[in-house]
């Protein structure tokens, strides 16, 4: 396998350094975990149900969410969940985190590749339809960067064939898509709170559920394939009738999550603000593309700034010696040997594949920073 020639050791914090990602840690986190450590629960209790409804409340139009231990949980529960099989077929994103289709793994089922649309780096819908066919029991989308998919179009298709949408929105807490938030649009959503996801729980995940009647097997196979509810209320037949895992989320983790939710609103109004200026900055640039601007139809939920650059390399290297980090972030999951050998029917990806480059943004880099950064673009590398 090809070496990654242009990663560069991780900068220190401080001085003058702009580092690529950093958690953001809310005002009330240390109280509410404090809080929490003094109660009688502090594994899966009381938080993580009030994380869940404020959640769904803010982002899922109310439909049902179920908090698991991580986002990876999450995507594993909703594949269970939509009824895939080992030997089936599923279409899914090439370019992504390997969490998108390493549980596929886990389970036996094939991973379809499906291109890029090379103008935003989201799923290319034209590619899910020459792919589609019989054996496909699913389509997986990102919203990469918190560009929200072309939503009407993949569930028209899934549709049409019979078959749900899995959304992995680990990118897009807080976007929407035609009026509608990302979380209340497929069959499952999923997110992550990861710590360097817009809020943090440290680590953990979300599954929206559309169809509200999977909510009791959700919370089964998230414990063991046990109903944790009968038991604790004393009529449990102890009996466990499917295979589960341990994939709950803890109170500590929710108390986290509590503290994030409060400063959701600033968090992303910041986010947006250091992405319009990148935007606005990064214009008429030669040999450089600002990726995920312009739409009026989706809400951008800012997590990444990305663009594509002709001499990525120099780049990226001009960037370091200002002490500014960037890097891919994601890589096309054919290059890893466990999902098999590299494709040859993605070329949009092959294009982008040497020159797409991530920016820092999040809510540590300050707005005059971001000016400094587009200046030292702007003189050219
Ligand atoms: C962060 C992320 C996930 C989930 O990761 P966890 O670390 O398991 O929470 C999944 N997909 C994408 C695209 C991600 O960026």
């Amino acid at each position: 396998m090809e070496k990654i020639q242009n990663d560069l050791p991780t900068l220190e914090v401080g001085g003058d350094n702009i580092v690529l990602f950093h958690p953001h840690i809310p005002k009330n986190a240390v109280k509410y975990v404090t809080d929490t450590l003094s109660t009688r629960w502090i594994g899966q209790g009381p938080k993580v149900e009030q994380f869940e409804n404020e959640f769904s409340k803010k982002f899922c139009n109310g439909q049902t969410a179920v908090a698991v231990g991580s986002g990876t949980d999450a995507l594993h529960l909703s594949y269970i969940l939509s009824g895939l099989k080992p030997g089936d077929e599923i279409i899914s994103p090439v370019f992504t985190c390997t969490a998108t289709n390493i549980p596929f793994l886990y389970m036996g089922v094939k991973v379809v590749f499906a291109d890029v649309d090379k103008n935003t780096l989201n799923i290319s819908v034209d590619h899910v339809r020459e792919l589609i066919n019989e054996r496909t029991k699913a389509i997986v989308c990102v919203h990469y960067a918190g560009l929200p998919c072309d939503m009407d179009e993949l569930n028209s298709i899934a549709k049409k064939w019979n078959i749900p949408v899995i959304e992995d929105a680990a990118h897009a807490l807080g976007a929407s898509y035609k009026g509608i938030p990302i979380g209340a649009i497929s069959d499952f959503t999923m997110f992550s709170f990861q710590a360097i996801k817009h809020i943090t729980t440290g680590d953990g995940g979300m599954v929206s559920l559309n169809d509200q009647t999977l909510r009791a097997k959700a919370e089964r196979i998230r414990w063991f394939g046990i109903d944790r509810t009968a038991k604790q209320e004393g009529h449990w037949d102890n009996d466990i009738k499917e295979v589960g895992y341990k994939y709950q989320m803890t109170d500590i983790a929710a108390a986290l999550g509590l503290a994030g939710l409060e400063e959701f609103d600033n968090i992303i109004a910041y986010r947006r603000k250091l992405f319009s200026i990148y935007e606005k900055e990064l214009q008429n640039i030669a040999g450089l593309t600002f990726i995920g601007g312009g739409f009026k139809d989706r809400e951008h939920a800012a997590w990444l700034c990305t663009v594509v650059v002709e001499r990525r390399v120099n780049l990226q290297k001009m960037l370091r010696e200002h002490h500014i980090e960037s890097n891919q972030v994601h890589y096309r999951n054919d290059r890893y040997s466990i999902f098999g050998r590299r494709r040859d029917n993605l070329p949009n990806m092959d294009t982008v594949e040497d020159k797409y480059l991530i920016l820092p943004l999040h809510t540590k880099v300050r707005e005059e920073e971001v000016y400094r950064i587009c200046e030292i673009i702007k003189g050219g590398w």
